[in-house]
C-alpha cells in the first residue's frame, strides 16, 4: 500500500520518534508499505515519521529501481561510529520536494539496529548508503537535511522554503 508522504511544514517531521518495542505484524506491515512507497516515489530512503508514524524505523535501498534486492530495514538505529573524513553531496528529500542542496557528512559510519524480529545487527557502510542512513536517522530525531546547510546558502534556502511551503520551521 502506498502511504501519503508528509510534507515540509508538518509537525511530525520535527518530533523525536519513539523507540519501537513491539515487533509484531503491524510493524512488518508498516515496513512493507514504507518500502513500497519509497520505490513508487521513487526514493532511496524513507523514515517512518515521513508517513506520519513517529517511530524509530527507516527503509533504504540505493540500488536501481529495477533491482529491488538491496532493501535495508533498520529499527531503532543508532550510529556508533563516524569516519573522520567527510564529503559533500547533493541531497533531496521526499518530504521536501524540488529542493536539493549540498550537505557535508562523514563518509563512513558504523550503525547498530534491530531487524523486524527485534534481533540486533551492525553494519559498516560508506558512500551513498552511509549518507542515506544518516539522512534517514536524522528524520527520527526531527532533523531535516535543510538544517545541515550552512553559510551563505542558508538564507537563500530559507526564502525558497518559505516560497514553496509557506513556512520555515
Ligand atoms: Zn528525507
Amino acid at each position: 500500500m502506498i502511504l501519503p508522504v508528509k510534507i515540509y511544514g508538518n509537525e511530525i517531521l520535527r518530533k523525536k520518534a519513539e523507540k519501537i518495542t513491539d515487533f509484531n505484524e503491524e510493524l512488518e506491515k508498516l515496513a512493507k508499505n514504507m518500502a513500497e512507497t519509497m520505490y513508487k516515489a521513487p526514493g532511496i530512503g524513507l523514515a517512518a515519521p515521513q508517513v506520519g508514524v513517529s517511530k524509530r524505523l527507516f527503509v533504504a535501498d540505493i540500488s536501481t529501481q529495477e533491482k529491488k534486492d538491496k532493501l535495508y530495514i533498520l529499527v531503532n538505529p543508532e550510529i556508533i561510529e563516524f569516519s573522520e573524513d567527510k564529503d559533500k553531496m547533493e541531497e533531496g528529500c521526499l518530504s521536501i520536494p524540488n529542493v536539493y542542496e549540498n550537505v557535508i557528512r562523514p563518509i563512513g559510519i558504523k550503525i547498530k539496529a534491530q531487524n523486524l524480529k527485534g534481533e540486533d545487527f551492525t553494519l559498516t557502510v560508506e558512500g551513498l548508503l552511509a549518507r542515506c542512513f544518516q539522512h534517514e536517522l536524522d528524520h527520527l530525531n526531527g532533523i531535516l537535511f535543510v538544517d545541515r546547510v550552512s553559510g551563505f546558502k542558508k538564507s537563500i534556502l530559507k526564502s525558497k522554503l518559505k516560497k514553496n511551503f509557506g513556512v520555515v520551521y
